[in-house]
């Protein structure tokens, strides 16, 4: 059986102190195992980074941009290796992994444009003869700590933007779907990239502690659950580091009495059950404004759910697959278990779904959960799954204040066709990504991406502009070349 192993000063290595099963979705079976690497692992990628650093930040910044170009032409050619890589991992459908590894190559073409955001800030003639201005620099040795639900595109939020800013970075992956990320970094190798400058270490808590805790990391970007962020955040800050810690979600789409129904339920049947409901932009809870919508939501729900198919993730028809683990299987259908027995209404069951040639696969079918309200558990809790909870209310603002009092912030969406609504809504929600009839608001590569709340621990969003300030520190230097002879006297006021 193969290990996936680590990627350290460019080199591919299988060591590891204790070794983890990596296993298949959607047939249950142990594919390969991965190497957890021991903090002497951790340590030796860490020396290797900081050792690549003063070169690698003095590269002039076309070179380092050039790696990027070249980096993207790799992922492009090689979109299909990683497709079935996560596919084989994660479950996702090819289609769906395409469409991952292109917002991932996304963050790597804007990455491409590093040189116009390290510009920096002119201002000459501050005081007589003094010019001032602000430049960026890169922080040093930084660290990615990343999830299995996008095992591809959230390492490329993080890194070809911290590398192509001047720092080194580790990337520790998930260690339920390692194989796809590894690869991909291999890519940024063979794009040009100096050995140690990008280092990946496999591993569970033992290698994060290390990334934590070591004085030569400068600032660790985190995306997974909300304890595990906050975890993450408070222990990185308390040694010192720039720490952005991106949480769970429980991301709430409002339908208005005035919407336009077909619309509405297209989209939601992609946002709610796309990916198995594994997407941190996942819609996984409807507002119904009045019964009439309501009603008519669950009837058209109901309807296009019927021809919904999950299976293996090579079969392209299928419109998504299994979830990540057999406890996952088990913990998403314990939810619509406790909705269930708190009352509400499970419209359409994809518990003990069976798929042909599949038996063992961790399949949960498309589930529809009508009557949910606020105290219940499900609501309160990310599900993580493919289930869509429905809750009923009477006006625009009680949908709001659900919204707005629940425990996560990440996205939402309005489906209406009021402008006056969309407004208000987009004004006050406490939320860090809106959408207008746009189920999954998940920002484009210019823009940056993060949630409010405990959907993110930190200030500054993952990728896009912020990006390039996370990653880098501010230096502003001010300057005066007296004319020669000319001589300052001395002065204890502070200078005006
Ligand atoms: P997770 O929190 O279990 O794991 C994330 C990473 O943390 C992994 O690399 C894992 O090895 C590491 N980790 C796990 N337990 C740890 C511990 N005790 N100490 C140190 N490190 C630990 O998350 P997951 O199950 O892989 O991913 C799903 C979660 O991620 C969901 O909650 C989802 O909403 C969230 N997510 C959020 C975003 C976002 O942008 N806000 C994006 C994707 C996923």
């Amino acid at each position: 059986m193969s290990t996936v192993g680590h990627l350290i000063n460019g080199e591919i290595r299988n060591d590891a102190d204790r070794l983890q099963d990596v296993y298949n979705p959607a047939t249950g079976e142990v594919s390969k195992q991965v190497a957890l690497a021991s903090v002497a692992t951790v340590e030796e990628a860490i020396a290797a980074a900081q050792a690549a650093f003063p070169a690698w930040r003095n590269t002039p910044v076309g070179k380092r941009a050039a790696v990027m170009f070249k980096f993207k032409a790799l992922l492009e050619a090689n979109a299909d290796k990683i497709c079935k890589l996560i596919g084989e991992e994660h479950g996702k459908i090819s289609h769906d992994a395409a469409g991952e590894l292109q917002r991932g190559i996304e963050n790597v073409e804007y990455a491409c444009g590093i040189a116009e955001l390290l510009k920096g800030e002119h201002s000459r003639n501050v005081g007589p003869g003094i010019d001032s201005w602000s430049e960026f620099q890169a922080l040093g040795v930084v660290a990615g700590i990343t999830p299995f639900n996008f095992p591809a595109m959230v390492p490329l939020w993080m890194y070809p933007m911290a590398i192509a800013c001047g720092n080194c970075f580790i990337l520790k992956p998930s260690e339920r779907d390692p194989s796809s990320a590894l690869f991909v970094a291999e890519l940024l190798q063979e794009a040009g990239l100096p050995p140690g400058v990008m280092s990946v270490v496999n591993g569970d808590k033992v290698a994060v502690d290390v990334l934590l805790e070591h004085q030569d990391i400068k600032a660790v970007s985190f995306v997974g659950s909300t304890p595990i962020a906050e975890y993450i955040y408070t222990t990185a800050t308390a040694n010192g580091k720039r720490c952005q810690a991106l949480g769970g979600a429980k991301n709430h789409a409002i339908v208005m009495p005035d919407a336009d129904m077909e619309n509405a339920v297209n989209q939601l049947l992609g946002a709610a059950f796309g990916s198995s409901g594994e997407r941190c932009m996942a819609l996984s809870v409807a507002v119904a404004v009045g019964d009439e919508a309501a009603d008519a939501l669950i009837a058209k729900m109901s309807e296009g759910m019927k021809p919904l198919k999950v299976g293996p993730a090579d079969d392209s028809s299928n419109d998504f697959g299994a979830v990540i683990t057999k406890q996952h299987m088990d913990k998403v259908v314990g939810f619509i278990d406790s909705a269930e027995k708190d009352g509400a209404k499970v419209v359409v069951d994809g518990r003990g779904v069976k798929v042909a040639g599949y038996e063992n696969g961790y399949f949960v079918g498309a589930t529809l959960i009508d009557h949910v309200t606020a105290n219940m558990e499900s609501y309160q809790q990310e599900i993580f799954g493919p289930v869509l909870q429905v809750l009923r209310v009477d006006t625009m603002q009680e949908a709001m204040d659900l919204i707005n009092a629940h425990e996560y912030g990440n996205g939402t969406c309005i489906f209406t066709r009021d402008g006056e609504a969309a407004r208000y809504f987009s004004d006050n929600i406490l939320v860090g990504m809106v959408g207008i009839n746009v189920p999954l608001p998940v920002p484009v590569s210019y823009h940056s991406f993060g949630g409010w709340k405990r959907s993110l621990f930190g200030d500054l969003h993952a990728y896009g502009p912020d990006a390039a300030r996370f990653y880098t520190k501010r230096k502003t230097i001010t300057q005066r070349w007296p004319s020669s002879g000319v001589r300052e006297g001395v002065s204890f006021s502070f200078p005006s």
